[in-house]
């Protein structure tokens, strides 16, 4: 048996070591009589893992190792104990292991690193591997212990997870831009028709024209909210910070036709600056906003933006003093096309909050709703600064 289960940590203390007192014969006789078993158990434990255990002298010698890792080399235990990596991998393989292991003896830390390892049987697996170094009875670096486990397969599927969401973003990309180019001559024909043959058309034609109009607006509504959800992507952060504040008073401006129809005010408060690229926080603010307005809002309101941040952690809110979220929808109305109760009888695509939800989680955090106290709704976008580059770097 490898000397896996004997092997003892620096910083682990093991109870086993401790000298008994004299007089504790019986205890002395029970450690003697549970040190085999609990051996045994912990050989057992450590062999039922679907990890690979091994464990490595400072030369690179295998001094033990469990039965994933002798699946994985195609040898037992006691024909590993004694060989090096170059005794089983080809010996570029060989060197590039050895390498990291020399560091990790060398530094006395731990290394995690994931690497690609050809197994003896020729096939290519990539390995996530915690290499640990353990200490000798004097106190200094004996050799590593290594715990590997095969996350080829989960690889593979991210990957894969991977390309069918470009290939999604791609898809919805596609069919938002080129269905809105034939729906815009659509919308314009039945307007015109309806303005400039109102009095040789009866009644029945105008409808029809009216309705042609306001499915096809409908229409483009929902290209275009598909169009920004599908196109949000990692951008470059800007090379200084944003000032968030003048950001937000921007897009209050641009929805100044808007405000003044609902009688609605905003007041923008101390906003954190950030490097976090400005076309994202006007999508946030902009959709949280007109979110606002339309659905919390009545004459006289004030809607309320504000941000704080907490160490690399900035978040935002809106805030309005209108009817508020049901608690049961408060995550489904970030989901893509769900509309809530308060948006039944107005018009809307249910891809606002989705967007800022595929913002937030782009830019390290989370959007969520919480209740206004005293009534109302206050969306909350929270986002990792990205830190300057210290000067040099
Ligand atoms: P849309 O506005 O097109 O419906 P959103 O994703 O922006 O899509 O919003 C989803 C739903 O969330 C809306 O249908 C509405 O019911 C609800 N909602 C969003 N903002 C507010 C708000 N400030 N107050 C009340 N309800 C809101």
């Amino acid at each position: 048996m490898g000397a896996l289960e004997d092997l003892k940590f620096k910083h682990c203390k093991d109870s086993s070591e401790e000298a008994p007192l004299p007089t504790d014969i019986d205890r002395q006789k029970s450690l003697e009589k549970n040190r085999s078993p609990d051996k045994g158990l912990l050989r057992c434990l450590i062999d039922a893992l679907g990890d690979l255990i091994y464990i490595k002298d400072r030369d690179g010698v295998y001094r033990g190792c469990n039965k994933a890792s002798e699946n994985f080399v195609g040898l037992t235990e006691a024909e590993q104990i004694g060989k090096t990596d170059f005794d089983f991998f080809d010996e570029d393989m060989a060197e590039v292991i050895r390498k990291i292991d020399r560091e990790v003896l060398a530094s006395g830390r731990e290394y995690h690193v994931e690497e690609w390892i050809t197994r003896p049987d020729g096939r290519r697996v990539l390995l996530d591997s915690r290499k640990t170094p353990f200490y000798g009875p004097d106190g200094e670096v004996a050799g590593i212990v290594g715990i590997s486990r095969d996350i080829t397969e989960r690889k593979q599927a991210e990957e894969a997870l991977k390309e069918a969401n470009r290939e999604l973003e791609a898809f919805t990309y596609t069919v938002s831009h080129d269905l809105r180019t034939p729906l815009v001559p659509i919308i314009g024909y039945s307007d015109f028709l309806r303005e400039n043959y109102r009095e040789r058309l009866d009644e029945q034609a105008l409808e029809c024209l009216s309705e042609i109009s306001k499915s096809g607006e409908k229409m483009l509504a929902l290209m275009e909210d598909l169009l920004s959800l599908a196109t949000v992507r990692k951008l470059d952060p800007p090379a200084e910070p944003v000032d968030a504040a003048e950001v937000a008073n921007e897009v209050v401006s641009g929805l100044s036709g808007q405000l003044c129809l609902a009688g609605v005010e905003v007041e923008v408060g101390d906003l954190p600056a950030l490097r976090v690229p400005k076309t994202l926080l006007v999508q946030v603010f902009d959709n949280l906003i007109l979110n606002a307005i339309k659905y919390g809002c009545k004459r006289g309101d004030t809607i309320e933006v504000g941000g704080e941040r907490r160490g690399e952690r900035v978040t935002f809110y809106v805030r309005d003093h209108g009817p508020g979220i049901p608690v049961d929808e408060r995550e489904s109305i970030f989901d893509v096309f769900y509309r809530g109760i308060t948006g039944q009888d107005k018009e809307g695509t249910g891809i606002g909050l989705a967007t800022i939800q595929k913002i937030a989680r782009l830019l390290g955090g989370r959007a969520w709703v919480e209740e206004t106290p005293g009534g109302g709704s206050t969306f909350r976008v929270e986002m990792v600064d990205i830190p300057l580059s210290p000067p040099g770097k």
